[in-house]
Parts: C-alpha cells; sequence; structure tokens
C-alpha cells in the first residue's frame, strides 16, 4: 500500500510535469467524466500532499483529491510524437504535449472547493513530511488514548502517512510493545518515534522505497547527500512479512495478527512490555 512518502513522490512528479500549464484532463473510462470537464483546459497550479491524501489545486480554486487506497496507482510519464492511448481502466487522466498521468483504481478521485480540503486536512494528524506538522497534535491524542500504539500509528487522524510498514518497523527500532496503549507510552518513546519517522519518510521520499535497517540508511543518507539521488533495489525489513523467522537481533520467532485490518509483525522478546 502506498504510505506518504509515495503520495510526496507523486505530488512532485505531477508538479514537475504540470505545474503552470493548462493540461488537458480527462476520463478514459468514464467514471469520473463530469469531474474532469470541471477541471479540463484550467491551469494546474500545485500538487502537495498530506499523509495518504493527495492535492492537487488547478485555476478557479478547483482542487483535484485522490485517495490511492490499497491497489491505486498513479502514474507519470513523459512522452514523445503521439499522445500514448490508455490502457485499461484509467479513471482520471492528465496530458499535456510531452507528458501524460494516469490514475487506475483509486479509493477516492473527486473535485474539491478550498473549503472542503480545508476540513479533509483538519481531519488528519500531522505528516511527518511536512516541517511545519505538530507533533505535539498526535501526541495530545495518543497519550489519552487506550488504544493500542499499533492502532494508534495507522489512524490517520492521530498520524497522517504512515501505513502498515511504517508502523512494524518502526515499532521494532524503537522496541515498543505493539500492543501497549497510547496512554502507556512515556513522553521520550513518542518523541524518538516521531523524529524517526520524520527521518525514514524523508529517505522514503529520496529513494521510493520504505528502507528501515540503520546499515541502509546510513549508506542512503550518505550517497544522498553526495549526489542529491540514492536508490536501494531490495530493502531489508526487521520484522515486516517475517513471520515464522527468527529475529535478527535476538533470534527468537517473529509474530503476527492483524491489528487495524493490516497484518501487524513484531518481535516479541525485542519488543517486550517492560
Ligand atoms: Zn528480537
Amino acid at each position: 500500500m502506498p504510505e506518504g512518502h509515495t503520495l510526496r513522490r507523486l505530488a512532485t512528479a505531477l508538479d514537475d510535469a504540470f505545474a503552470g500549464s493548462d493540461p488537458r484532463v480527462s476520463s478514459p473510462q468514464g467514471r469520473f467524466a463530469d469531474g474532469a470537464a470541471l477541471l479540463d483546459g484550467l491551469r494546474l497550479l500545485h500538487a502537495d500532499s498530506v499523509g495518504k491524501q493527495l492535492f492537487v489545486e488547478f485555476g478557479r480554486e478547483r482542487y483535484l483529491h485522490v485517495h490511492l487506497g490499497l491497489i491505486g496507482k498513479f502514474s507519470v510519464v513523459p512522452y514523445a510524437g503521439a499522445l500514448p492511448p490508455p490502457v485499461g481502466q484509467v479513471r482520471l487522466r492528465i496530458s499535456s504535449d510531452s507528458a501524460v498521468a494516469d490514475l487506475r483504481g483509486p479509493t477516492l478521485c473527486a473535485v474539491r472547493t478550498p473549503e472542503e480540503v480545508a476540513a479533509v486536512i483538519a481531519r488528519l494528524g500531522p505528516d511527518p513530511l511536512h516541517p511545519q506538522s505538530d507533533p505535539e497534535r498526535a501526541w495530545t491524542r495518543l497519550h489519552r488514548s487506550g488504544r493500542s500504539i499499533a492502532e494508534l500509528l495507522m489512524d490517520q487522524s492521530v498520524l497522517a502517512g504512515v501505513g502498515n510498514l511504517y508502523r512494524c518497523e518502526v515499532l521494532f527500532r524503537h522496541r515498543v510493545d505493539p500492543f501497549r496503549a497510547g496512554r502507556q507510552i512515556r513522553r521520550p518513546t513518542w518523541d524518538a518515534i516521531w523524529t524517526d519517522l520524520v527521518r525514514l519518510l524523508a529517505v522514503g521520499v529520496i529513494t521510493g522505497r520504505i528502507v528501515t535497517d540503520e546499515d541502509e540508511l546510513l549508506d542512503l543518507e550518505e550517497r544522498a547527500a553526495r549526489t542529491g539521488a540514492a536508490s536501494i533495489s531490495d530493502p531489508t525489513y526487521a520484522v515486516y512479512k517475517r513471520a515464522g523467522q527468527a529475529c535478527h537481533v535476538c533470534g527468537s520467532r517473529i509474530h503476527t495478527k492483524v491489528v487495524a485490518g493490516r497484518n501487524l509483525f513484531w518481535c516479541g522478546r525485542c519488543q517486550r512490555r517492560r
């Protein structure tokens, strides 16, 4: 599932391809024909993401609001010559003379007013990728809650942008028992998790991959500082999708259980309640 870093990369790709131009907007599949007609030919001003929500601002105070959900894909590709025909069920297409963006299978694709966009953002928790985000807002909700930290990290009204993979790995990185209630989490633990997520998501934006292994992170950050970019083909995970395998740290078995609708993975020994 796309997590916050995917949406941030997508917003940048849309900006690079279309910002400042008046692209064609259509719905080859037909399901978004009315919405596309409201945006077609308007100036595309700016694309931005908050958590897993994408907002593309057009002229006349109209916004495109997209949520990819579990299977949605929004590809932005350059082309030369004739516009490539749409392949499959393309809900939305944005195209210029040199780039085309096709959206398939989103959970949500709608045209919004500025007030509606503000209302959506107001319901979201802080996004670690936004420099002006206030982690205090997440703490306020988290430290009074009887729900588990594994549930709370997935709740987009607590924290925006974290999905299942970041959840599993960040809890392991801080050796936090995923079933500990929010109100049992100590402030320094939360501050460390937030600071770590800011770092992890930033590397995710650079690489397009979720990287949580410390050696891989240090290597990527060093390469990115030197060249401005870095990539990794096959990141190593401590717990994610490693159910039944041995923990790299303590050798005990990695557990799994569905929490907040997704398979949580954790080490029962390293992340034991203290
Ligand atoms: Zn372990």
